[in-house]
């Protein structure tokens, strides 16, 4: 393993677990924090979670689950070539989707309307809420115990409000301090695997055509450095060719960028970086330019497709009337949530926000099936 640059995150500077455990024989923290993630039943759910194409339209889709894993490749060729602590950029990239609700972003909006008095939704927390409760699999403590550093990469986002309540991991969304470079890689790589999936994933759905994206000119150069390259190349061929290109080029740019940026400001240590008033880990501002046009190109022609848009639409109702049919009738939940309920004892907030846990762990096609069995009459079992 390439040695770890002095701003990386080691071991021996680690703010450690919340619980305190023995460190593990021959694996490092964050490798342990990996292998958590991994066997988590969470994790195992993201195979049937989605993020634009609902799970049973098709198996060549990206699921969650092989979004995560590009994530986490994405994330670990640039840790290493920048000496980054690559087995916390893993652990980071495998969990940071873990609080996904059924069908992506339509169920977030849904579920963050039906939780509008009682705290909201926001998907980033329910990924640390997930790790630090709601998985039960260890005798000593709830959740996974994860490393702070892990749990810090995970919160990418949080409102000032959430963040209050969050102690030392909620700070630096309140005096807009940074964190870790792995978090921080993490984050874009997050950015580049989706941009460059949702264009691979609705050129093979048919919802976008070449032709509309060349529009934007990052996919235009690339293509057409691609066309140059084998002008006999046609069909799924030209468009691997230009996804990896893409991948490539912005990855590169990524790189270049933030090893430039760190020998600028000569970081020391990771709290230099966490200390520093600016992300380090940054696209040229070229780059970002395209990438913010690739974006909001993908917003007008794919998620907002009609197709694309019904899909939305039925999920979201799908979404509210399980967490209304819930909190309004308690007894329809599963035993063990339904004690969960009356063992903590406490008011409508927080029968809302257990009804939104049962509801935004649910894979899309088991928040369908639910559906049909609390709805038709033609499925009562
Ligand atoms: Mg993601």
């Amino acid at each position: 393993m390439t040695p770890l640059a002095p701003y990386a995150v080691s071991e021996a500077t680690s703010r450690g677990r919340t619980h305190d455990e023995d460190g593990p024989a021959y694996r490092s923290a964050f490798q342990r924090d990996r292998d958590r993630i991994i066997h988590s039943a969470a994790f195992r759910r993201l195979e049937y979670k989605t993020q634009v194409f609902v799970n049973h339209e098709g198996d060549m889709f990206r699921t969650r689950l092989t979004h995560s894993i590009e994530v986490a490749q994405i994330s670990r060729t640039i840790a290493r070539a920048l000496g980054l602590n690559e087995d916390l950029v893993e652990a980071i990239a495998l969990a940071h989707d873990l609080g996904h609700t059924p069908f992506g972003h339509a169920g977030q909006n849904a579920l963050n309307a039906c939780m509008h008095d009682y705290g909201g939704f926001e998907h980033n927390l329910q990924s640390l809420r997930v790790v630090d409760l709601l998985e039960v699999r260890y005798a000593s403590f709830p959740g996974l115990n994860l490393t702070y550093e892990t749990r810090e990469g995970i919160l990418k986002h949080c409102s000032r409000a959430n963040a209050r309540g969050l102690g030392p991991l909620g700070e630096r969304f309140l005096n807009g301090s940074q964190p870790s470079l792995e978090a921080q890689v993490a984050n874009l790589a997050d950015e580049i695997a989706y941009n460059n999936h949702d264009v691979d994933d609705g050129l093979r759905a048919g919802l976008l055509e070449i032709d509309t994206l060349t529009a934007a000119e990052f996919f235009r150069e690339q293509y057409e450095t691609v066309r140059a390259r084998w002008p006999a190349l046609v069909g799924r061929r030209i468009v691997h060719e230009t996804i990896r290109a893409m991948i490539n080029r912005q990855a590169t740019d990524l790189l270049d960028t933030s090893r430039a940026a760190i020998d600028a400001v000569g970081p020391e240590s990771v709290d230099d970086v966490r200390g520093h008033r600016m992300a380090l880990i940054r696209f040229s501002a070229p780059m970002l330019e395209q990438h913010r046009a690739l974006k909001q190109l993908l917003r007008q022609k794919l998620y907002r497709h009609y197709r694309v848009f019904r899909m939305s639409m039925k999920a979201q109702r799908i979404v509210k009337d399980l967490f209304d049919a819930f909190f309004n009738t308690p007894r329809a939940l599963p035993h063990d949530t339904q004690r969960r309920i009356e063992e903590r004892g406490g008011g409508e907030s927080e029968r809302a926000r257990l009804v939104a846990d049962y509801v935004a762990g649910m894979t899309d096609r088991f928040a369908i099936a639910e559906y049909r069995r609390l709805f038709t009459a033609d499925a009562l079992t």
